[in-house]
């Protein structure tokens, strides 16, 4: 080394310094950064949180369930709290749980710092299966209503029929809720209770979890169903005027019902979970829309179905019942007389005169006493949010062919379980 390059070798550490220094310095300024920006957001995906928001593995957990009888304040002092801070605990909660609505069943846990001597951090009461009940019992105690983390997972399925499609969708595993979701889209098209074997059918949904477990079905996007060979589509969709299923050529999957059954005539009591009956003079639910209208006047089924009933009881006089489909029925009340050849078993189309206004059975005056069932429940058919009957407007036809597009493609990518290879 000779004198000359000695202090170039100088000049060289001190830049090497200098530049360690400025890199360190930088990632010291881009942790610290880090710290107060990003950091949030990159633990937020690496932890991984349970049911109640708690890092999985960070405390010791207990988990019981409710037995009968046990009340609130029994649970608390199984965790050895003193009386004063389960006192204390009941009055906080009122504002958001109500203690005596805790259930037998139910499930609730203890949360316990994890070292060796571990203490009681959290009490954990699941009050149904997305809701729950948080204490902590840190510097002040806290008492709150949580909701557990929902994910929505976009999923399909399919399945031959085997005896009913009850049946086969529950072997295959799919939600109560998911099968009257289909009976509903299909409602129109399919007589659920002729469905035969061999019919298939497959399906584009979204479902609801909390962990693994399914809490509900909030959309069908697709359906595709083959019926005695009669291949139906339905696909969704939504727009800001209109939403409802369409099949293949964008026609609604859905028909109308009239709005009433009779062609004039004006309501005189509404669906009511309590009213004021007015002959037995004391309040009990009202599961029907009431028409009055002249005596005589022609009742009219609001839809094409089949007669189930046409008979005589001391409460609903002379009556009709219709079945529309798998999905709908609705009841005619308090007529003077049926329409002739008015019997159980005939078929009747939309607007047919089934019989006439009276006041048979328990009413006060001449009016028709309607009643609408779907699913097996009645509801208020003038509160029914009713999927669009109207076919789809001319300007959004071509934003429609390119959703029934997508769908149809991912339809088709869904093999039958037969063909499925295991
Ligand atoms: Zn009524």
């Amino acid at each position: 080394m000779t004198d000359k390059t000695r202090p170039r070798l100088l000049t060289l550490v001190i830049v090497i310094s200098l530049a360690v220094l400025l890199v360190f310095g930088f990632l010291l300024i881009r942790r610290f950064s880090n710290n107060h920006h990003e950091q949030d957001v990159e633990e937020v995906q690496e932890i991984v949180l349970d049911d109640f928001g708690f890092p999985e593995g960070g405390f010791l957990i207990e988990s019981e369930v409710v037995r009968s009888n046990q009340t609130l304040s029994h649970i608390l002092s199984s965790f050895s709290l003193s009386p004063d801070v389960i006192h204390l605990i009941a009055e906080r909660m009122q504002e958001v749980f109500n203690p005596r609505r805790i259930k037998a069943g139910q499930n609730y846990h203890g949360y316990y710092t994890n070292d060796s001597v571990p203490q009681l951090q959290y009490f954990i009461y699941e009050i149904s299966t997305l809701d729950y009940l948080k204490v902590g019992f840190g510097d002040s105690l806290l008492v709150e209503k949580g909701e557990k983390q929902v994910t929505t997972l976009e999923k399909s399925a399919s399945g031959m029929i085997t005896s009913s499609l009850w049946n086969t969708m529950v072997d295959n595993n799919l939600s109560p809720e998911l099968i009257i979701r289909i009976a509903e889209v299909l409602a129109w098209e399919v007589d659920f209770h002729r469905v035969q074997k061999g019919d298939r059918f497959k399906v584009i949904f979204k479902e609801d979890f909390v962990g693994d477990k399914s809490v509900g079905v909030p959309s069908v996007d697709a359906v595709y169903f083959v019926n005695q060979g009669r291949e139906i589509y339905g696909f969704h969709f939504e727009s800001d005027t209109i939403q409802g299923f369409f099949n293949p050529e964008g026609e609604s999957l859905r028909k109308v019902f009239l709005k009433a059954p009779l062609e004039f005539g004006r309501i005189s009591s509404r669906f009511s979970h309590s009213r004021m009956h007015p002959v037995l003079k004391h309040r009990r639910p009202h599961y029907g829309t009431d028409y009055a209208a002249p005596h005589g006047t022609p009742i009219l089924s609001v839809g094409d179905g089949v007669v189930t009933q046409a008979a005589y009881t001391s409460g609903n006089g002379n009556y009709v019942r219709i079945r529309h489909n798998s999905v709908y029925e609705t009841q005619y009340l308090h007529m003077s007389r049926f329409a002739s050849g008015i019997r159980p078993g005939t078929k009747v189309t939309q607007g047919q005169v089934i019989g006439y206004v009276g006041a048979t059975g328990l009413a006060t005056g001449p009016h028709v006493c309607f009643r609408f069932w779907k699913n097996g429940q009645q509801v208020d058919h003038l509160r029914e949010e009713f999927p669009s009957a109207d076919p789809l407007p001319a300007e959004l036809h071509s934003a429609f062919l390119v959703i029934r597009d997508s769908l149809a493609l991912e339809l088709d990518k869904i093999p039958f379980r037969e063909e499925n290879p295991v």
